[in-house]
């Protein structure tokens, strides 16, 4: 063997060596008063965590690879009050916790891709600032999701990041299911239907052909139903139409927020009512839904073990709605073949699954009443025209495959 080719080989195996370093894709999911975090190795997640209480009291949890509690980030003397604050804490935590792997890559989750962005994207600095232009479509939310990223760049500006928007899955809804009717102007200034929870959708959508193929190319509804719950009209794995407008504050009533409101109520709260713009954000946005229907709590499991008679009628307006909206989307999809309950609620909960099917017997959902008890993954009675499934969401499955795929992290 002559020098060169030995040199050759060293540089072969000295570059094999540092790919054999693992290489890891950490998750960012920055909200208005909580910081989610995962880290992904090949594909699974071996680290994951959140932060919540910022603002009031911040608390930070996270676990390892078969759910064993870890040592979270120490939050130090000066506790973070915003999202972005966590990332100086949990970045260098993360760097020790992974030991040997390296991190390569970050993904965010970013409520709002506007009218443009139909793909996840590599983070730039042109980005950054286009979507800095998107705030006001999404102000509770928007800015904690880039303030997380520029921090995270300040502190690695070296580390590749993407953002993953929850608008870019319904970028294939059709123009006439996208546009208020308001003089167009307006929907050329971006006032449309983005639609949200598209990270879930997304998710559901890729694993709909192994988990209940033979829905997987028909007509879905996925039933997003968590704390934030709108519903995704799926045709062939495409979304279609959404509950979810121009905000989050559209189609299902939420947690705190209102759902469907005329817009007639907006004006008359603020033309006769004497209430300031702030005011009625913070009732359409914290006040209102589960919270201001029953008076007591936000929370699904709280109203579901409640007696009280006003917690028991919010879970009925809630599936109500549900049924109707399903309904609605049923007609956009020309029929249906089947129904995905996601998320918290849609996962977790038997009785308020049990509600919305029964309210469905109408179009062809037989409910498997056992099956339903199980969580499923099958709800429907095998002879059901439409079928009912329970599929565990994951955004942050979907962020970590398209941030690898962008960063080209083998
Ligand atoms: P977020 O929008 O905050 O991500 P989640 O998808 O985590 O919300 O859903 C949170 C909601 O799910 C809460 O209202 C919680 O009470 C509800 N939930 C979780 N587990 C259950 C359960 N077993 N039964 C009923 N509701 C549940």
């Amino acid at each position: 063997m002559n020098d060169m080719t030995t040199g050759r080989t060293r540089s072969r195996q000295l570059r094999r060596s540092i790919n054999d370093v693992a290489r890891v894709i950490g998750v960012i999911n920055a909200g208005s008063s909580s910081l989610k975090f995962a880290f992904y190795e090949g594909g699974r997640p071996i680290i994951s965590g959140h932060v919540d209480g910022l603002g009031s009291r911040p608390a930070a949890k996270a676990s390892g690879q078969e759910g064993e509690a870890l040592e979270p980030p120490n939050l130090g003397t000066m506790p973070p009050a915003t999202p972005s604050e966590v990332l100086p804490m949990l970045l260098p935590w993360a760097k020790e916790t992974l030991g040997g792997r390296r991190l390569a890559a970050l993904g965010h989750r970013v409520v709002q891709g506007g009218m443009r962005h139909t793909k996840h994207e590599r983070v730039t600095p042109q980005l950054l600032a286009e979507l800095e232009t998107l705030i006001p479509l999404a102000p509770l939310h928007q800015p904690h999701n880039l303030a997380a990223i520029r921090t995270a760049l300040a502190l690695n500006p070296a580390l590749p990041q993407v953002a993953c928007f929850d608008t870019a899955f319904h970028r294939s809804v059709p123009e006439v299911a996208q546009v208020f009717a308001l003089p167009q102007k307006w929907h050329d200034e971006g006032v449309r239907r983005y639609g949200f929870h598209g990270l879930s959708c997304e998710y559901v959508a890729s694993v709909l052909p192994e988990q209940a193929p033979e829905i997987a190319d028909g007509r879905v509804v996925v039933a997003h139903l968590g704390n934030g719950a709108s519903l995704c009209a799926l045709k062939a794995r495409n979304s279609i139409a959404s509950t979810m407008g121009f905000t989050v504050l559209d189609g299902l009533p939420m947690g705190t927020r209102c759902g469907d409101l005329d817009p007639g109520v907006i004006l008359h709260l603020l033309q006769h009512k004497g209430m300031s713009v702030d005011a009625v954000e913070d009732l359409l946005y914290r006040q209102s839904g589960m919270l201001g229907l029953s008076g007591t709590s936000s929370d699904f499991r709280d109203l579901l073990s409640c007696k009280d008679q006003r917690a028991q009628f919010a879970i009925e307006v809630f599936c109500y709605q549900t049924i109707r909206h399903i309904g609605s989307l049923a007609a956009a999809l020309g029929g249906l073949d089947g129904i995905v309950f996601t998320a918290g609620v849609g996962e977790n909960s038997a009785p308020i699954r049990a509600a919305i099917c029964r309210g469905c017997l109408w179009i062809g959902l037989e409910l498997d009443e056992a099956a339903n008890r199980r969580h499923g993954p099958r709800i429907s009675i095998v002879s059901s025209r439409v079928a009912a499934y329970v599929i565990k969401s994951d955004e942050n499955a979907i962020i970590a495959r398209h941030t690898q795929a962008l960063c080209d992290v083998g």
